[in-house]
C-alpha cells in the first residue's frame, strides 16, 4: 500500500467509532493466514482479535476456501423471495441441531445488529399477533451491547451507547442493574429482585427482555452468574415476557459451549446469532424462534406475515461459508481447543490482578480480559503491540484478548506476555 493511499484513507474513510478530524493511526493489512495477521511491510502479528470474535478457525482456511470457491461457481447469490437453495436449507438445519430443542424457526439477516432488529419485530409482532398491541417496549440489563441501529441502539448501555446523543431518535427502553453475581461468587437471590422488580412493574407494556446470556460483550466485557440467566429466564415465564437471547458474540464456542445459555440450561422464544456464524469471512446472521413464536406470530395480523426481507437474505455464499465453518466445529475438538485456552488465559493473565494499574482481571472459555484502572491510550498500546507483534486493540479501560480456537500455546504466550507488559509500564 502506498502512502498516498493512507493519506486518502485518512482523509475520506470512516473506521469504527472515529472522528475525522483526529483518526487514530490505522494499519494496512496485507494477507492473513492461520492465527497471524500479515502487515503490508510483511510484519506478521498474532491475532488476539479473531476479528472481533468471528475468526474462530483463523484466516485463509483451506476448508473454508473451497466452500466459498465451490459455491461461486454455482452461484454467489439469487433473491430469497420465492426461492431456496441447498446452502441455505443445509444451513438452517445445522443450526436447528446445535440449538437448544425448542428452536424451531430460522430468519437469516444480513448482519448482527439487522438480527436484533429482526428479533425486536418478532416479539412486537408475537404480542399484537396475541391482541395486546401495548406489549411493543423492551427490557434489558445495563452494560450490554446489542449493535448499532436504531432498536439495537435502544437497548445498549445508556452511557457507552451515547443515548443523550440520539435523544428523541431513540425509542427509551427499560434498564435493569448489571447484575451484581459474577460467575465466580456464589449466587446472591436479592441479584435478580431489580429485575423482578422491573418486569413485574412493567409487564403490560414489555414485549421482551433483551439480554447476552453470561458474557456482555463489546458493553464491557463483564461475566455474570448463570443462575440470574436461568432466573431471567423464569421471570420472563412468569411475566408473560418473552426472552431474547443474543447469542451473536458468545455463539459457537466462544465461553465453552456451542450456545452461552446452555450454562443455565436456558431455552428462550428467540435467539440471535452472527459474528462466528460464517468463521469470520462474510457478514451473516440468523434469527431462531421457537414454535411458538412462530405459530403465533403466523395466526397475527397481515396475514400472518412476518414483516422483515433483506435483500441478500440468505445469501447462497455466505450460507456455504457457514456450512463449513460449522462443519469445522463438528469435526473439530473445539471444547478441548477452548478448554486449553481458558488455562492458558487464566494461569498468565491473573497474576497481573497484582499490578497497581490494573483493576480486574477476569477470564472465561477462550475470553482474556484486563480492566485497568484508568483508560487506555489506544495509539500507543496499539503501537506498542505491533511492536511486540501482536494485534489487540483496547477499548476504554478494558484489554483483552478472545483469539481463534486453533491459536497455538507459544502464539498465546506472545499476547499474554504483550498485555503483562503493557499492564507493567502503565
Ligand atoms: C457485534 C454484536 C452485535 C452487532 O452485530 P453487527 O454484525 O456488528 O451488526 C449485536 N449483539 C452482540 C452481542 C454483538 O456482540
Amino acid at each position: 500500500m502506498q502512502n498516498d493511499d493512507l493519506a486518502f484513507d485518512r482523509k475520506h474513510i470512516w473506521h469504527p467509532y472515529t472522528s475525522l478530524h483526529q483518526p487514530l493511526p490505522v494499519y494496512p493489512v496485507a494477507a492473513a493466514q492461520g492465527c497471524e495477521l500479515i502487515l503490508s511491510d510483511g510484519r506478521r502479528l498474532v491475532d488476539g482479535m479473531s476479528s472481533w470474535w468471528a475468526a474462530i478457525h483463523g484466516y485463509n482456511h483451506p476448508h473454508l476456501n473451497a466452500a466459498l470457491q465451490r459455491q461461486s461457481s454455482q452461484m454467489s447469490h439469487v433473491m430469497f423471495g420465492g426461492i431456496t437453495h441447498q446452502p441455505a436449507v443445509d444451513l438452517c438445519r445445522r443450526l436447528l441441531r446445535h440449538a437448544p430443542a425448542n428452536m424451531q424457526h430460522v430468519f437469516l439477516a444480513d448482519s448482527g445488529s439487522v438480527a436484533v432488529e429482526v428479533a425486536i419485530k418478532m416479539a412486537v409482532q408475537y404480542w399484537a399477533a396475541r391482541d395486546k398491541p401495548a406489549k411493543n417496549r423492551l427490557a434489558t440489563i445495563r452494560g450490554g451491547y446489542h449493535g448499532d441501529t436504531f432498536a439495537a441502539m435502544s437497548v445498549c448501555d445508556p452511557v457507552n451507547g451515547m443515548h443523550t446523543l440520539f435523544r428523541g431518535a431513540l425509542r427509551e427502553q427499560l434498564f435493569a442493574p448489571v447484575p451484581a453475581v459474577t460467575p465466580q461468587d456464589t449466587w446472591e437471590p436479592a441479584a435478580i429482585a431489580p429485575l423482578r422488580q422491573l418486569l413485574e412493574q412493567h409487564q403490560h407494556e414489555l414485549a421482551a427482555l433483551i439480554l447476552e446470556p453470561i458474557v456482555q460483550g463489546a458493553g464491557g466485557m463483564r461475566f455474570y452468574h448463570p443462575q440470574f440467566l436461568s432466573e431471567a429466564a423464569a421471570l420472563c415465564r412468569e411475566f408473560e415476557v418473552l426472552l431474547i437471547a443474543d447469542e451473536i458474540a458468545t455463539g459457537f464456542g466462544r465461553t465453552g459451549r456451542w450456545f452461552a445459555c446452555e450454562h443455565a440450561a436456558v431455552q428462550p422464544d428467540i435467539m440471535c446469532l452472527g459474528k462466528a456464524l460464517t468463521g469470520g469471512y462474510m457478514t451473516q446472521a440468523a434469527v431462531l424462534a421457537s414454535a411458538d413464536v412462530g405459530h403465533i406470530i403466523s395466526q397475527g395480523p397481515a396475514g400472518g406475515t412476518f414483516m422483515h426481507g433483506p435483500t441478500f437474505m440468505g445469501n447462497p455464499l455466505a450460507c456455504a461459508v457457514a456450512n463449513a465453518s460449522l462443519e469445522l466445529l463438528e469435526q473439530n475438538d473445539w471444547q478441548q481447543q477452548v478448554a486449553t485456552i481458558a488455562r492458558q488465559l487464566h494461569d498468565a493473565l491473573t497474576p497481573l490482578r497484582e499490578l497497581p494499574a490494573v483493576a480486574d482481571v477476569r477470564c472465561l472459555g477462550a475470553i482474556g480480559v484486563v480492566e485497568m484502572r484508568e483508560p487506555v491510550d489506544v495509539a500507543a498500546a496499539q503501537q506498542a503491540f505491533v511492536e511486540a507483534g501482536v494485534w489487540i486493540r483496547p477499548f476504554g479501560k478494558l484489554v483483552y484478548l478472545m483469539p481463534p480456537f486453533i491459536i497455538s500455546s507459544s502464539q498465546l504466550r506472545k499476547l499474554t506476555q504483550a498485555i503483562a507488559d503493557l499492564a507493567a509500564r502503565a
